[in-house]
């Protein structure tokens, strides 16, 4: 049974990622709008360092272990 003098508890959110308060359902899952464009400002940022993994090759490392075994290539 519901107690009905309990009062109504808002969906609880997660704390803020960027300062950890109590996060905001307007802005979640931030606390505020700041922190919401300071990580939009972080997101961009990484995707201006990243650096293009496209296939070429370059950043092959011969000793990664992920790297698929050529026997197994071999009929
Ligand atoms: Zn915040």
């Amino acid at each position: 049974m519901s107690d009905p003098t309990a009062p109504a508890t808002p969906a609880r959110l997660p704390p803020c990622p960027i300062c950890g308060r109590p996060g905001e359902a307007a802005f979640r899952p931030f606390c505020s709008k700041h922190c919401s464009d300071v990580d939009l400002g972080r997101w961009f940022s990484e995707s201006y360092r990243v650096p293009d993994q496209s296939e070429g090759g370059q950043n092959f490392d011969e000793n990664d272990p992920r790297r698929v075994d050529p026997d197994d290539e071999v009929g």
